[in-house]
């Protein structure tokens, strides 16, 4: 039963939103105005526990429902979705800040792995072979696993959970999915629509919470695998403690991006990609640029461009026109980006655009960071060797790009990078060497699509297999191999 009276939060166990054991309510704001949005409960071990039981309960009929049964709920899911693109768009930017273009661009990413799921009658087909031996024939079947347990972050809190959810359920699995309780409000009405489509109940299963919540997951002893995306700190300890209990855990972690510019690249280019990497959805993102490294006479140029792109950037309210860029998601956050800058300053990377007490007239509450660039950033420091999620460029040079690259192996991170050039043998010496798992020639924001496998190396990521394409059907099926004679 729908409930998208604001405010109204709950968890969604077996086909009803319940409210929860919990006497804490977590409150969710909107981060420009500092107005309460509504509150979660924080979940302990018996909400876990009946939303796992649900789950365990909805498995065999759910797995037995033939597969083009289950893609027919993604397909009308998917239809549902493009009917509410525009609610949904505006109901993120209001939760977590950012403007409407990139919400709507942030649900249409989330649109894409529904379609993508809803490919599963043939992404999970098992291969065959005939007479692997005399008279032998070998084949192998994709079955899913059971209960899986999804935990995600708040900087894309509808995209993110449609990295996973859909393939788990598509392929035969249920769920306990464990949001962001930052900006939870927004999913959970993807998950409202879902039913819509005509998901059974305990397909699906959502709680809301904070690290109790999630240790009570994964640790339940009838979930079979663990899906997370957040802080690397988390990832770390999600990985060990999943793996420890015997589980099967991919735990996407954070960044720290670096971006290679050298001479021959077109300046206007770079400079529009660096500032929509940096900047777009106030840094708030694990694929945003972070140090951006100008090689030999590159340099100049790249540093003009940049800071003339910052300088234009409008920042405010998400929902309000003409918006560049938003606010950080919290107060805690907006002071740890500037301790991140006051730190930058006192190391001696040099400031030259300082978005510490930035106001917005009309958003006396709002959590505002502006558009900030140092120069001479190193790797001996935090702000060039520590992820800050928020909206700073950290500028260095190198000689070459044997230099750059160096810069690059120093990084306990490996989720994306780029490379900005005209020459074909540059690019494709980065592509061999740079040893990180997303990379961009010539693009900001090296962002996979569903189709394609998405995830880091390094500190970046726990795991083998990744989000999204293929990996995902891997990841949520085992594969049965069956030798036959007869
Ligand atoms: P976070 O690690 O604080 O929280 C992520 C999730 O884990 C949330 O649901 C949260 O409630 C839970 N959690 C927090 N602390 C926990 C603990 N100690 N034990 C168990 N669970 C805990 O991350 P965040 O601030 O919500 O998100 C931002 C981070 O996510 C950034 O580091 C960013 O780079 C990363 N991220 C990575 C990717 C990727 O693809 N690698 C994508 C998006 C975001």
């Amino acid at each position: 039963m729908p409930i998208t009276q604001p405010g109204l939060t709950a968890n969604y166990v077996a086909g009803e939103w319940q409210s929860g054991d919990a006497c804490e309510k977590l409150p969710v704001t909107d981060p420009a105005t500092g107005e309460t949005l509504g509150a979660v409960p924080d979940s302990g071990r018996a909400d876990v526990d009946r939303a796992v039981a649900a789950a365990v309960a909805a498995f065999p009929a759910w797995r037995r429902t033939p597969v083009a049964e289950r893609a027919r709920v993604l397909f009308r899911l998917k239809a549902l979705l493009d009917q509410h693109h525009d609610e949904l768009a505006i109901s993120l930017s209001r939760e977590h800040g950012k403007n409407v273009a990139e919400t709507w661009g942030e649900v249409q990413r989330g649109i894409e792995n529904v379609e993508h799921a809803a490919g599963m009658p043939t992404l999970m087909m098992g291969d065959a072979l005939e007479d692997v031996a005399r008279d032998v024939d070998c084949a192998t079947w994709r079955q899913p696993i059971g209960v899986f347990a999804v935990i995600t972050p708040y900087n894309f809190p509808v995209m993110i959970p449609l990295w996973f959810w859909p393939y788990a359920v598509a392929a035969g699995n249920t769920v306990v999915l464990k949001p962001s309780e930052q900006d939870p409000l927004t999913h959970q009405r993807v998950v409202e629509l879902a039913e819509q489509a005509g998901l059974p109940a305990g397909v699906l299963n959502v709680v809301h919470g904070r690290q109790a919540t999630v240790a009570a997951l994964i640790d339940h002893p009838d979930v079979a695998g663990v899906s997370f995306v957040g802080s690397s700190q988390v990832a770390k300890i999600i990985y060990e403690r999943a793996a420890l209990a015997g589980k099967r855990v991919q735990a996407l972690g954070g960044a720290k991006n670096h971006m290679i510019v050298l001479p021959d690249a077109d300046p206007e280019m770079v400079a529009d990609a660096v500032v929509g990497s940096v900047f777009g959805s106030a840094g708030q993102r694990c694929l945003a640029g972070s140090v951006v490294v100008g090689v030999g006479d590159a340099y100049g140029p790249m540093r003009e461009g940049i800071l003339d792109g910052a300088a234009s950037l409008k920042v405010g309210r998400g929902l309000d026109d003409g918006v560049d860029m938003g606010p950080v998601i919290s107060r805690a956050h907006r002071d740890r980006v500037n301790g991140f800058i006051d730190e930058g300053e006192r190391d001696g990377a040099r400031l030259l655009m300082d978005g510490r007490r930035l106001h917005v007239p009309g958003y006396p509450e709002g959590h505002w960071v502006g558009p900030t660039v140092f120069e001479d950033v190193t790797p001996a420091m935090p702000i060039g060797r520590e992820e800050v999620f928020g909206p700073v460029a950290g500028l260095a040079r190198a000689p070459n790009l044997e230099a750059a690259l160096e810069m690059l192996a120093a990084s306990r991170y490996g989720n994306a990078a780029s490379i900005f050039t005209n020459s074909g043998r540059a690019a494709r010496e980065f592509r061999y060497r740079a040893g990180i798992s997303m990379i961009g020639i010539n693009i900001g924001v090296a962002a996979p699509m569903a189709f394609f496998p998405f995830g880091g190396t390094r500190n970046s990521f726990y795991g083998d297999l990744k989000a999204q394409g293929r990996d995902a059907v891997s990841f949520f099926t085992d594969q049965r191999v069956v030798i036959s004679r007869w």
